[in-house]
């Protein structure tokens, strides 16, 4: 695929959802830095953003760690690059710090842009702060809106590198699928706007990073935050497939966590927009590979979205113990994945060692449903919010 084909791609990205209408994400077909965010779209996520913030304020007993703010950065060269171009080399430095007290007044009554409120986002229209980090074809930058002050994270994507690594499908599915969630255990898709040679993803900014980082560091993590965490990926879960979409490719790299220790799933490169059909692609990292999924052949080897309950046991499991259920060389990891083999190390309690039991089973149609697995015992426990409020009910 080409590069013209991958644009011509992202001008008709769209996912028919059964509850809610088409967005319309049409591009002008002239511009040379064309958009599916516009500054007045912007202007109603923050203000959005803002009164889900407030919301949150009231609703902090659902919360995992201990309530933080954004933190406040240090003073860093804010990159601004001349819009159109492309060039390393034209990035300029400023000394511009983007900080907490931007954000809140981003949050409280936005004015609308003085010129031209309609006007489609470039890159000319963000302040560009500290690297977030650094993905297999591009890199995220923390970003605020210059007229409207909110924070996101921009992820640079390049489209040579794009094509090269013959990735187009999954950049595509991605941008096409998590442009259309809303859930607050979704990372959030703004839009994207690109130019010749790169594409912008403007994403929800996940204040506290990586959740695999904080696994590596922990070691495991205490049964009551693990608990709160499988509570919030199940109400993810459930929203996903509610709209026919399966991940297929949980696992802690790819869930980031928000300023309120919440998590956000990210990264739908994989992920597949499935009414009704089985797929039958081999994808996803080994250790979370579920046993329909690694049989060759055979009519046996088709899945649908019970593949992310098995996902899901694993997450739970590395969450409990610090590493996968399976870990092994590649062929042990498969041969035990394959029969169901592992075993729960005697510190894990017995009500969380039964939910994950009723998840890694090997014949999908018996794994323990999400709404099931909101209402496990272990959930149950660990969930209970002040006033007798469940965390999970908030969220879904
Ligand atoms: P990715 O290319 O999506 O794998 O992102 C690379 C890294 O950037 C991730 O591992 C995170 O550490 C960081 N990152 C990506 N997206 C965000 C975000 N929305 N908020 C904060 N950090 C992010």
């Amino acid at each position: 695929m080409s590069i013209r084909q991958l644009e011509s791609g992202l001008k008709h990205l769209n996912v028919n959802d059964e509850n809610e209408a088409p967005q319309p994400t049409g591009l002008k077909s002239k511009q040379v830095l064309t958009t599916s965010v516009s500054r007045s779209n912007l202007v109603k996520y923050a203000l959005q953003a803002s009164s889900e913030s407030r919301q949150n304020e009231g609703n902090r007993v659902a919360t995992i760690t201990k309530v933080t703010q954004i933190p406040t950065l240090p003073p860093s060269p804010v990159r601004r690059q001349i819009s159109g171009s492309s060039d390393e080399s034209n990035v300029i430095s400023e000394r511009t710090s983007v900080s907490q007290a931007s954000t809140n007044s981003s949050f409280s009554g936005l004015p609308p842009h003085p010129a031209r409120p309609d006007r489609d986002l470039s890159l000319k229209d963000f302040e560009i702060g500290k690297p977030l980090g650094k993905g297999k074809f591009g890199r995220v930058y923390l970003a605020r809106e210059k007229s409207t002050g909110f924070i996101c994270a921009l992820k640079c994507l390049h489209k040579s590198e794009i094509v090269q690594g013959k990735v187009e499908k999954q950049v595509r599915r991605e941008v096409e699928i998590q442009s259309n969630l809303r859930h607050p255990n979704v990372l959030r898709l703004f839009g994207y706007f690109h130019d010749k040679k790169r594409i912008f993803l403007v994403l929800e900014y996940a204040g506290h990073g990586e959740l695999y980082k904080h696994l590596r560091k922990e070691g495991k993590f205490p049964e009551w935050k693990a608990a709160q965490y499988v509570a919030q990926m199940a109400a993810a879960l459930k929203y996903l497939h509610k709209k026919h979409i399966m991940h297929r490719d949980i696992k802690p790299e790819n869930i980031l966590v928000g300023i309120h220790g919440e998590i956000k799933i990210s990264d739908f490169g994989w992920s597949v927009h499935a009414p009704n059909n089985r797929r039958q692609t081999m994808c996803g990292t080994l250790d979370y590979l579920p046993p329909e999924m690694i049989k060759p052949g055979g009519k046996d080897n088709f899945y649908d979205e019970k593949i992310d309950l098995w996902s899901l046991g694993v997450l739970m499991y590395e969450f409990l113990v610090g590493e996968a259920p399976f870990e092994d060389t590649p062929v042990m990891t498969q041969r035990r994945i394959a029969r169901g083999e592992m075993s729960v190390p005697s510190f894990v309690s017995p009500e969380a060692r039964d939910l994950i039991k009723k998840l890694l089973v090997l014949d999908p149609s018996k794994r323990l449903p999400l709404k099931d697995v909101e209402q496990h015992p272990w959930i149950l426990k660990h969930c209970l919010g002040k006033g007798g409020d469940r965390a999970i009910e908030r969220r879904s």
